[in-house]
Formats: C-alpha cells, structure tokens, sequence
C-alpha cells in the first residue's frame, strides 16, 4: 500500500516521502505526516492544534491507502472498455487479442488481495481511514526533527 495524507482544513494531499522520520506538513501547517519505517508501511500523523490525540476518528487528517496495483498498472485506468496494458507494454500499440480489460485487471486485483487488507473488506482501490484506525498508521504528539539530506539522485 502507498500512503498519504489527507487534511481536511486545507485540503492538501501529502506525500510522507521517501525516508523515514522526515516531517512533511500540509500547506496550511496543521497536519505533518513521516513514515516511522517506510519499508514496513509505518506512518504516522501529528496534528499542531490537539497533539494530544491519539486514535481512531475525530481528527481533521486522514490517511489515504493507494493499493500498489494503481501505481504498477499500465495505460489510463478510467477507460474500462479498453485492454489493461502491462507496464512495460506501449500502450499506443492496437490491440493484439487475447488480454483482460482494465476492469478485469482491477477486479482480478483485489480478488488477489489478501482478506486482512482494508482494500479487499471494502472492495476498493482507494481507501480513506483515520490514523489509529490501523495497526500501522497512528497519530503522534511529537513531530521528529526533519532530515538534513540532499535530495535522492
Ligand atoms: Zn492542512
């Protein structure tokens, strides 16, 4: 699953980056979402006006779970009436036979997934939870120092 975040006072969607324990805020300053440990999907929120809160629902951020078939999935996903392009496929070539429409593709997907996953018990690509809500995304009091690093080449 990818993960960002959501506030619902600016409406600023908000990578939590490529490393871990580095800050990022939302344009309004409100909200700060870092990966506690990226690798694992570990992600974490602090809200500046109740830094206090620690769970569930009640907060003005959520945590939005892209399923990873969205990112790997080749072509325009919207038009269900055409074939699924493999990512290495162009997707400008006609099509050639015997392939799943992108509609296949996607419900083959979450058939794919795991039944523990928010994505199969909703039946969705997308889903939107509050932190706390999930084992592996919380709300925490302290925001981390951010990095200093140069940027990944
Ligand atoms: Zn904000």
């Amino acid at each position: 699953m990818t993960k960002l975040m959501f506030c619902g006072d600016c409406g600023d969607v908000v990578s939590p980056g490529l490393r871990d324990m580095n800050p990022r805020y939302c344009e309004c300053g409100r909200h700060a979402v870092w990966w506690r440990d990226g690798s694992k999907g570990l992600i974490s929120v602090h809200d500046i006006k109740f830094p206090e809160r620690n769970g569930g629902d009640g907060g003005k951020a959520w945590v939005i779970g892209l399923h990873n078939h969205i990112l790997q999935m080749g072509g325009l996903m919207a038009n269900t009436s055409l074939r699924a392009y493999t990512p290495n496929e162009d997707p400008d070539m006609p099509y050639t036979g015997n392939h799943r429409t992108r509609k296949a593709w996607v419900e083959q997907a979450l058939a794919d997934t795991p039944d523990s996953y928010l994505f199969k018990q909703v039946n969705s690509m997308v889903v939107r939870f509050a932190p706390g809500a999930t084992s592996d995304s919380k709300w925490e009091a302290v925001v981390p120092r951010p990095l200093n690093n140069p940027p990944i080449q």
